[in-house]
């Protein structure tokens, strides 16, 4: 291996899978890994859970083992480790200690920083911040479950919070758990014959507060689990608040009938905020951060961060280290500087575009880009279209707008309905469904590093 120590391989490894993979699949699967050890051509990676190891080993074996080659050698094998447990096969199950369920989940509680009071309501996220709050007041009384939905940083996971924290101050027994978390609970209770423990672990409490459930939909085991535990919960007049990146009827791969139960409460989105929303979210961070902002600097950020809030924290954040590295009050000049490279940055790691999203679905349909990207009605290519489209929304940054440009000059409504009908085709056919996963699965293999 040269002079290079395995972190540095991996680091590098890492480097060319980011580019490789979609932007959630990285964030889910492989931020959290580490390179431990390589010898005879085996190199170990550590992960956070088995839940990760199992996932990597059979899902992005070969591709991670494809770009080690270019670093290591052609034979090189990859092997992934649970807290400093090995996982490469089942059999290997067998060896790992136990751990009770309660601690692995202990990071799982309320954040009291997020709370009703710092969370900043506008028309972009009333209906949920209002619903929340009755959820909070009369748990298990009203809509129930309530199901918040809506792009990343918008205030979802603040909002699930913040009921925890109003349920605990009445008493409320109250369990918050990201549906990664529960997933991983889960696979862990079965393997180690504790289902019983997982059982009453989860249906036992007053209120249980579910983050991203996005994150079990196809996942046939988890979601089964899930159902289950709904039903006990509802059953007994107890709370569940659940978010989730898009509206269940988007949901293809989420079970029909865990589908019907979401529905059964209420379903409130939460939308990008406006620029005044940006404006009023930025002067109460900055207040909250005791920062001394003019607003010609906060109104520079509004503008510059438009996508969500985290974005918009971040550039904030970002202006004040800035100002307190050089010494000086963050004026106009100083916040552009800060902030200069943010927005190409951004650019840069959106690495699936719509050309290949068109491609590879036009390739699965025996069609041809240009067939989609005209304006051919007949049954097929419309369908195709709409797969394009919605897998388009799934895997870049795309606008409607654009979409509506790249697909046969489509205004952002069309697009919008043709994502809905999509996804409900997807549902309706496990033949599709397939279809879906497949294409999804080739962008991501085929997908080359791109040149600098
Ligand atoms: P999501 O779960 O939707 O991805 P988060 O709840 O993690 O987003 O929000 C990201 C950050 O933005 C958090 O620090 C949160 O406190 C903040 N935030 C989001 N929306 C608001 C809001 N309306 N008012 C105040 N802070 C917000
Ligand atoms: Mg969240």
């Amino acid at each position: 291996m040269g002079a290079r120590s395995v972190q540095e391989i991996w680091e590098a490894a890492l480097g060319e899978l980011q580019i490789q993979v979609s932007k959630p699949n990285y964030q889910t699967w492989l931020i959290k890994t580490i390179g431990l050890s390589y010898q005879d051509n085996q190199l170990v990676v550590g992960v956070p859970s088995t839940f990760v190891a199992e996932y990597l080993d059979k899902n992005q074996r070969s591709l991670i083992e494809k770009t080690l080659i270019g670093l290591t050698h052609p034979e090189v094998k990859v092997v992934f480790q649970v807290n400093g447990r090995h996982h490469n096969s089942p059999a290997n199950h067998s060896v790992q200690e136990k751990t009770p369920l309660a601690e692995q989940a202990s990071p799982s509680r309320v954040n009291p920083k997020y709370t009703f009071d710092c969370f900043v309501v506008s028309n972009c996220n009333r209906l949920a911040y209002d619903s929340a709050i009755g959820v909070a007041r009369n748990p298990g009384c009203g809509y129930n479950p309530l199901f918040i939905y809506g792009g990343v940083g918008l205030g979802k996971t603040h909002l699930l919070h913040a009921i925890g924290n109003a349920a605990l101050a009445n008493n409320i027994q109250v369990l918050y758990v990201s549906a990664e978390q529960f997933t991983n609970d889960f696979i862990t209770a079965v393997r180690e014959k504790r289902t019983e423990e997982f059982r009453n672990r989860y249906r036992s409490i007053q209120m249980l507060l579910i983050d991203d459930i996005n994150f079990i939909s196809g996942k046939e085991q988890t979601e089964e689990s899930f159902f289950h535990t709904f039903n006990e919960l509802h059953n007994a007049n107890h709370q569940i608040a659940i978010t989730s990146d898009c509206p269940p009827k988007s949901m293809p791969l989420l079970e029909e009938r865990l589908r019907s139960r979401f529905e059964w409460g209420l379903i409130a989105g939460v939308q990008p905020p406006d620029f005044e929303t940006r404006l009023a979210i930025l002067g109460a961070k900055a207040e909250q951060r005791g920062a001394n902002i003019t607003s010609d600097v906060l109104e520079l950020i509004a503008h510059r961060a438009q996508h969500n809030v985290r974005e918009l924290e971040g550039s904030l954040n970002r202006v004040i280290a800035y100002a307190r590295l050089v010494r000086t009050l963050p004026n106009l000049d100083l916040a552009t500087q800060a902030l200069e490279d943010i927005a190409t940055k951004d650019s840069e790691s959106a690495s699936i575009t719509s050309n290949l999203v068109i491609e590879a679905v036009a390739n699965s349909f025996q069609l041809s880009p240009s067939d989609l990207k005209s304006g051919k009605r007949d049954k097929e290519t419309a369908l195709a279209r709409r797969v394009a489209m919605y897998l388009i929304r799934q895997e870049t940054n795309c606008s409607l707008v654009q979409i509506g440009k790249d697909l046969g000059g489509r205004d952002p409504s069309f697009v919008s309905h043709a994502c809905e009908k999509a996804a409900s085709d997807i549902n309706a056919s496990p033949s599709l469904k397939r279809k879906f996963l497949d294409i999804q699965q080739s962008m991501h293999s085929k997908r080359k590093p791109r040149n600098p």
